[in-house]
């Protein structure tokens, strides 16, 4: 089955908003095995959204359109689908009791105009809206299907997911499903040549991707439904986890600082950061997260050599001598901020972020990310080779969690294991 996307909005021409629904459609899409032919975006014209409308129904199956379904006179979606699939609008006693009812809600009065939201096809399968007053709805006809969909994202996708994907479910010829293993510590390209022998493969296909210091590799599987494609998945999955055993850090869902302090309170641990170039930017991504104050010690932006002395105990000479972008330094951090917050693990980071070099003969993005568990005190020396300061905050911290991470599974887990 063949879909096209339409998105309606002048606004979008304009280039005053960006065309996310249709990033959004067409993911969902590709998953559930329905092939995108095109993505097009029309104005709020009459004449040109009929003639997209007609044109789209003639190459494809299914036209999916989103935007166009508010109140006033230049939405015209609705009207339009239904001008192209031979239906009219009939006045839905239900809905015009739902957007009366929204209105009391949020304390508004409501205008004649939003009784225009209320009228729907006669014909059509009609998606009630839980997060704004539009309603979508489904026309089937003739082996046509036409699912229009409000603008914005946060109506738009619920309504995917909980109501179109049902009638959508229909067309797909397979289901596909897709498993997203990310890893750390290893690059695009050596990554992409320790897999090559499942990127040629057909079902499971096997895609790497790099993204801000982490690499992934999308393994996605189709099947005659949902089981059949994850049974198909699921060995090609477990053989790239464990040949990635080293830097693969989650499947699927966490980001590396969730992973961190899931980790830390598995095992019941407390950490303490001390940071130069990320500036607090890693405390702030560990306290970003729920629950997070059971395992978060407390964070040292100790930007300044004096304060890096002074509160960390870092030796002056050693400063001197290896500079305050060097190995010495982060560990004596990393040390220091350990025994000042008595904390099980601790980190330090300090690096030249950039754009501008820190006088030394040192190249910007170079850092160096320590990390100390009272025992032994490990270094990384981490060299993304890029200018952009928020790019080199970014993975520093990351690195730095993923070096946590690593090191609290060789003493816990693997020590486990091993017994
Ligand atoms: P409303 O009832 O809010 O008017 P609508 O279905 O008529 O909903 P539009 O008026 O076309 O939708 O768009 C409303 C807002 O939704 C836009 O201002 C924009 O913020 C967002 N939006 C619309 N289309 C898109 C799109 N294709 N991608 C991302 N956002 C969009």
């Amino acid at each position: 089955m063949i879909c096209e996307i339409v998105c309606v909005g002048t606004e979008i021409l304009l280039g005053d908003i960006v065309n996310t629904n249709a990033v959004y459609l067409s993911r969902k899409l590709a998953e559930m095995g329905i092939s995108v032919l095109r993505q097009d975006v029309v104005g709020d014209n009459n004449e040109r959204l009929t003639e997209m409308l007609r044109q789209a129904l003639e190459r494809s199956d299914i036209v999916i359109t989103t935007g166009g379904l508010g109140p006033t006179a230049d939405d015209i979606t609705r009207d339009k689908c239904c001008e192209v699939m031979d239906s009219e609008l009939v006045l839905n006693e239900k809905i015009r009791n739902q957007i009366e009812s929204y209105f009391v809600s949020k304390g508004l009065k409501m205008s004649e105009s939003n009784i225009r939201q209320a009228y729907v096809p006669k014909d059509g399968i009609v998606f009630e809206n839980n997060n704004g007053t539009a309603p979508g709805f489904a026309i089937e006809k003739n082996s046509k299907c036409i699912i229009a969909l409000p603008g914005p994202p946060r109506e738009m996708k619920p309504m995917f997911e909980e109501q179109a994907r049902k009638v959508l479910e229909k067309y797909s010829d397979a289901v596909l499903v897709s498993h997203n293993i990310k890893m750390m510590g290893i690059g695009e390209s050596a990554m992409a040549e320790k897999a090559s022998d499942l990127l040629e493969n057909e079902n499971p296909t096997a895609a790497p991707y790099a993204k801000d210091g982490e690499c992934f590799l999308r393994i996605t599987a189709s099947g005659k439904n949902k089981a059949d494609a994850e049974k198909k998945a699921e060995p090609v999955v477990k053989e790239v986890t464990e040949r990635f055993k080293e830097y693969v850090y989650a499947v699927d869902e966490d980001n590396i600082e969730t992973v961190l302090v899931k980790l830390l309170k598995k095992h019941n641990l407390k950490i303490a950061l001390a940071e130069s170039c990320t500036g607090g930017y890693a405390a702030k991504r560990i306290t970003d997260i729920s629950g997070s104050s059971a395992v978060f010690d407390c964070g040292i932006v100790s930007y300044s050599n004096e304060i890096k002395n002074k509160i960390l105990g870092v030796n002056k000479d050693d400063l001197e001598k290896y500079g305050a972008v060097s190995e010495p330094v982060a560990k004596q951090m990393a040390e220091g901020v350990k025994k000042l917050s008595g904390a099980d693990y601790a980190i330090g980071i300090t690096g030249i972020a950039g754009p501008l070099s820190d006088g030394t003969n040192k190249p910007v993005g170079l850092s160096y990310i320590a990390v100390s568990d009272g025992d032994t005190t490990e270094c990384i020396e981490v060299m993304t080779g890029r200018k952009d300061r928020d790019y080199n905050r970014y993975v520093n911290a990351s690195r730095a969690f993923d070096l946590a991470r690593r090191k609290i599974i060789t003493r816990y887990e693997e020590q486990e294991e091993k017994q």
